[in-house]
């Protein structure tokens, strides 16, 4: 078994805040057990980069220069290739996209015991280590050991240890790492189809608002959306939905209210078309004041209003426009 410690580096910004709280811990972890810390970096060399490497806690940065743009696949057969030199103890991963793609591809390249998500990594009472993460829903902390492999992995979420400056630049030696098979093994095990960009959306608050409008399937058209927008504005109110409305692409799923989607205890909430389906009304158990338009005079959502509208959303609407406006 391997000696060092190794910590793989962001393929963008390899000194980046993120790597540096992961290698200060490995400098420490080292520190109990008397192993070496290893940074993997790839990418343009960079003085004031590998300083800072140093600074917080590496003893050795393994660099492969890279002045073109390099995609993930490339990165990660550089990596595989710097590790079977090495052969370490534990590699600790930034728990990012390219982090955990690169782990997950490392561990079973190399048989490693891998722990996503990690929060904390430790040496146990008989020096053993393990790694800390969240499981069974976020509900419990669960302490987890590798067992039979030689390499024990973790990704690691950001902001969870602390950078501190060690300043080891004395000791710090620099390896530069040349590596040579990359064609013929990039198109060995991959081969890109097409890149789609996803748009990262900003989680809404919906908690966050007092005053809610919520949408049903009585919400038939555009317009009518659009009048309901607009008068919440006016109003300072959140819009959110019903499943039903998330499903007809009415309303991003981040606005859904209910049982698989998110619950809001605002000051008053009104439903326009909305039917009260139990699975709905769970998200919404804890609103102070229930106010509902429907059509239907049977509608279940009568049973919670404290306030029954039986009537059309649309002449509902011309009212609370004029009061909106007023
Ligand atoms: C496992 C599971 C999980 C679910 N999770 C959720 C969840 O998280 N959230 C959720 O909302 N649902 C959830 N559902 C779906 C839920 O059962 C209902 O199907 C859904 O809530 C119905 O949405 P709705 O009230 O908008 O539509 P509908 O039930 O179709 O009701 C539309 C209402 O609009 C009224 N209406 C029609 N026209 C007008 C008009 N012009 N003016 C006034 N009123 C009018 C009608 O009388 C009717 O009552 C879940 C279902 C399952 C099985």
């Amino acid at each position: 078994m391997g000696k060092d410690i190794v910590v793989i580096c962001d393929s963008q910004e390899y000194d980046g805040e993120h790597v540096l709280q992961i290698i200060t811990k490995a400098r420490s972890l080292g520190d109990k057990c008397d192993s070496k810390v290893s940074a993997l970096c790839v990418g343009h060399w960079d003085d004031g980069k590998a300083d800072n490497l140093f600074r917080y806690g590496a003893d050795n940065i393994v660099f492969c220069r890279q002045d073109q743009r390099f995609d993930t696949p490339y990165f990660v057969e550089i990596i595989a290739d710097m590790v079977k030199q090495i052969i370490p103890k534990i590699i600790l991963v930034p728990a990012t996209v390219i982090g955990k793609m690169t782990a997950a591809i490392l561990s079973t390249r190399f048989e490693a015991g891998l722990t996503a998500d990690c929060i904390d990594i430790d040496f146990d009472e008989t020096g053993e280590l393990y790694f800390s993460r969240a499981a069974i829903n976020d509900s419990v902390i669960a302490k987890i050991k590798c067992i039979n492999c030689s390499i024990m992995m973790g990704t690691v979420k950001k902001d969870v240890f602390i950078k501190k400056e060690y300043d080891r630049r004395e000791q710090g030696t620099i390896e530069e790492f040349t590596y040579n098979g990359i064609e013929e093994k990039r198109s060995d095990s991959w081969e890109v189809l097409e890149r789609i960009e996803k748009e990262v959306k900003k989680d809404i608050d919906i908690n966050s608002y007092k005053k809610v409008f919520c949408i049903g399937r009585g919400v038939k058209n555009k317009e009518t959306l659009e009048r309901i927008y607009s008068i919440a504005e006016k109003c300072g109110a959140g819009v959110v939905g019903t499943r039903a409305v998330v499903e007809e692409g009415f309303i991003d799923k981040a606005r859904q209210v209910g049982q698989s989607g998110k619950s809001i205890s605002p000051h008053i909430y009104v439903s326009f078309g909305v039917s009260g389906a139990s699975q709905h009304m769970v998200g919404i158990k804890n609103a102070e004041i229930i106010v509902a338009v429907n059509t239907d005079k049977n509608a279940a959502i009568f049973d919670y209003a404290d306030y029954s509208m039986v009537d059309n959303i649309e002449a509902v609407l011309n009212e609370l426009e004029k009061i909106a406006e007023a």
